[in-house]
């Protein structure tokens, strides 16, 4: 069994001056970052960890320690930035590497901060990454409600990020063996804060094509006001035997 991609991608930056998310889909490597910092370094956070990453791209075998490796290297290259008195440039990072586990055809998940990577199998939407934020640990606990953590004045408030004032960083990363029909969704909290999941959900099954498919995505965030950047990755995996 081998498993080949097609992908779609749109961005925009919402209701924001700058764009300050980054998205990388080429090879085995589909990532959307948002970064975050004083005085466009944001945008600078989310390419340098990107463009970091990218070196995975085309590299053969690739396992989980090779994948930590380079979220670390990323890690440190946006620490390296310079940053001046603002606010230590920062960045989200998730999404999936294609690879395979144990002679199967994987997604490998990864995630740090509040972008969000989702699963959509047989038309039900999942999200597979959890969110590190202040509302999300707080919902975790039993503290608060999904809904309440949807409109919470905290949500934007991330509790693990790359580079930032971490000294070292701690990816969220599991393995997903990959189904004929999977679609996999990245994206930014842009459209997350703008449409809820079972929307998200509606949007993804209304269009087969993964361009189309982002676009339409992005039309939907954009038209209900979407106050951030809007990043949006389709990855639809397609498997011949
Ligand atoms: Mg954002």
């Amino acid at each position: 069994m081998s498993v080949s991609t097609s992908v779609g991608v749109a961005t925009d930056p919402g209701g924001r001056p700058n764009n300050e998310d980054t998205a990388w889909v080429e090879g085995r490597l589909f990532v959307v970052a948002d970064g975050m910092g004083g005085h466009e370094s944001g945008e600078v956070a989310s390419a340098t960890a990107v463009r970091t990453l990218a070196a995975l791209s085309d590299a053969p075998d690739l396992d989980e320690v090779r994948v930590r490796e380079a979220i670390r290297r990323a890690h440190d290259a946006v620490r390296d930035l310079p940053h001046g008195r603002g606010r230590r440039p920062g960045t989200t990072l998730t999404g999936v590497v294609v690879a395979e586990h144990g002679g199967v055809p994987c997604w490998l998940v990864l995630n740090v901060g509040d972008s969000r990577t989702y699963r959509m199998v047989g038309g039900v939407l999942e999200q597979v990454t959890r969110d590190h934020s202040e509302v999300a640990e707080l919902v975790e606990r039993g503290l608060l409600l999904p809904d309440e953590a949807a409109h919470h004045p905290r949500r934007n408030v991330v509790t693990r990020v790359l580079g930032g004032g971490a000294f070292d960083v701690d990816p969220d990363l599991h393995w997903l063996p990959i189904s004929p029909g999977d679609r996999i969704l990245v994206c930014s909290d842009g459209l997350t804060d703008a449409l809820p999941d079972a929307r998200i959900e509606a949007e993804l099954k209304a269009e087969p094509d993964a361009q189309p498919a982002a676009e339409r995505l992005l039309a939907a965030a954009l038209a209900a006001g979407a106050r951030d950047n809007v990043t949006v990755v389709v990855v639809d995996a397609v498997v011949t035997h």
